[in-house]
């Protein structure tokens, strides 16, 4: 470590409300990537980070804001670039106000989905918003600035009203004459992008979009063996209006893994043999399965997940069903002495806790694609790294994609994910052993770089992937404007 730097960490001493954890503290991430990192600081008040940023542009020490820094698979806590401070906003947990007639409400960066959904559980129960299926205590602002994808939407267009801190000690925020938080845009230059996946400034706090909790939720499960049919079934029900919410398809080994690890959760005593012939029964073993929710009116629903058998594919298998019901087969089959039907028992139980997501109870159960004791990715058993791709809708684009992985021989697994734009992107996984880390550079460096050759350009990236990216001449100007000295995050997305 830059020598001068560790002799300048006795000046976070003098800060008040400042807690320091040393370098030899910080955890690793999932991919076991390192870098070297002086020290976290995690200032407890608005004013303590102000002074954070005052000494660190007045020394150059260059630092990395965080939320809740899980950022797990592109990175998690750690920066972009070696010598950076990490500063982590993980004790700014005010929540409120609250605008119930707009659906907005104001959050700090430490605020996690499952502080949130307790909030509102308490204060506002009408309300339910837009998870994601990163786990309980990932943070909402973090999430939301890298364009995070919940359960119901991109988070992208979620977030308005920030207030920024600069490296200058200015903050930027809407002026409160001209904004009210039922029309997030505000008027004039919409200068709030410029902080989503940048390195321009540091977000204190920001108004994040709520969802009205509607009076019915049906959860639509449809399966096919071609994966390419199954993406024209999605796309047809959004071109028809019949679906709106995002729809995850996970592909046959994504989908017997974590079938796996839920049923073995949910019900410990079952056999290995049970298991298999769980996994077998539903298909889990050969077909993409895509998962989504239809929320509204009772009718309407039920009217909705009616119209879907018309257009999907005659080859396609759907699966409507409520949360009342997943319940009530549970209980029921598990009853009758057939092992078939105590199949469909086992199957239900274990997939209720997967379909809470798209009601907005956020879960851990995501964990489970990932191989590890415990709850905390950054200790996972295994190393794995997150991809992210914009597939165009090209012939064989999903077939071209896995065929450049597995040409490469990578471990992996894929997520499709399609919108109500019709827009389809993939969430790949790569999965190695422990000690494989040179073996993880190297995947990043060939796979983004092969990943935006064939035109499968990415949307989100990790620490160990900016260099390759080549980002455009305008977004060094901007950081030259903002940050002329280059100190917040170097390296982000510039
Ligand atoms: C099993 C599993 C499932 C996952 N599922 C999802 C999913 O469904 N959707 C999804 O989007 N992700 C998912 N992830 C990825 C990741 O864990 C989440 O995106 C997570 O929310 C990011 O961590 P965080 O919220 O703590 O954000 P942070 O790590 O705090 O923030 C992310 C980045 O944003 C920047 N940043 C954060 N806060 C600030 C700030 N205040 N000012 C300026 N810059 C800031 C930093 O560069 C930081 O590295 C998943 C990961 C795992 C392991």
């Amino acid at each position: 470590m830059d020598t001068q730097l560790m002799s300048q960490l006795h000046v976070w001493d003098k800060v008040d409300d400042l807690e320091v954890i040393p370098g030899d503290k910080i955890e690793p991430a999932m991919s076991r990537t390192t870098r070297e990192v002086p020290c976290l600081l995690k200032p407890a008040t608005r004013e303590t980070l102000i002074e954070v940023v005052s000494i660190a542009r007045e020394r150059k020490i260059r630092i990395y804001p965080v939320s809740l820094g899980k950022n797990w698979g592109y990175g998690a806590h750690l920066p972009v670039e070696n010598d950076c401070v990490i500063v982590s906003l993980e004790k700014w947990k005010k929540i409120g106000p609250c605008d119930p007639q707009s659906g907005k409400i104001y959050i700090e960066p430490g605020v996690s989905q499952i502080e949130l959904y307790n909030y509102l559980e308490e204060n506002h129960p009408e309300f339910t918003f837009n998870v994601t299926g990163a786990g309980s205590d990932t943070s909402i602002i973090g999430n939301t600035l890298e364009r995070g994808i919940g359960y119901y939407r991109s988070r992208a267009n979620e977030l308005h009203g920030l207030e920024v801190l600069t490296i200058d000690g200015e903050i930027i925020k809407q002026d409160p004459r001209l904004w009210h938080p039922s029309h997030p845009e505000g008027i004039g230059t919409g200068w709030e992008g410029l902080f989503f996946q940048s390195n321009f400034g540091i977000v204190l706090g920001g108004w994040f979009t709520l969802l009205p909790k509607q009076e019915s939720t049906t959860f639509i499960s449809i399966r096919n063996f071609d994966l390419d049919t199954l993406l024209d079934d999605f796309k047809a029900l959004y071109r028809e209006r019949i679906l709106d919410e995002i729809v995850h398809i996970a592909d046959p080994g994504r989908k017997i893994y974590v079938m796996k690890g839920l049923i073995l959760k949910t019900q410990p005593n079952i056999s290995e043999e049970q298991v298999e012939e769980v996994l077998e029964q539903f298909g889990s073993k050969k077909n993409f399965q895509g998962l989504t929710a239809i929320h509204g009116r009772k009718a309407v629903v039920k009217a909705a997940a009616k119209e879907i058998k018309k257009i999907i594919s005659p080859s396609s298998t759907l699966d409507a069903f409520t949360p009342e019901k997943v319940k009530r087969v549970a209980g029921l089959t598990r009853k009758i002495p057939i092992r078939k039907i105590q199949n469909v028992g086992i199957f239900m139980e274990s997939i209720q806790e997967i379909l809470l997501l798209s009601n907005g109870n956020p879960t851990n159960i995501g964990h489970l694609s990932i191989t590890m004791e415990g709850d905390n990715p950054n200790y996972a058993d295994e190393l794995a790294v997150y991809l992210n791709a914009t597939l165009p809708p090209r012939e064989n684009a999903t077939s071209e994609l896995r065929a450049m992985l597995e040409d490469k021989g990578y471990k992996y697994s894929i997520t499709y994910i399609v919108n109500k734009d019709q827009a389809v992107s993939a969430i790949i996984t790569l999965h190695f052993e422990v000690g494989e880390s040179e073996k993880v550079q190297e995947a990043l460096r060939t796979l983004t770089v092969a990943l935006i050759e064939h035109g499968f350009p990415p949307y989100r990236a990790g620490i160990d992937q900016m260099k390759y990216l080549g980002m455009p001449d305008i977004t060094r100007k901007l950081k030259d404007y903002f940050d002329p000295q280059h100190l917040i995050a170097p390296g982000r997305y510039t």
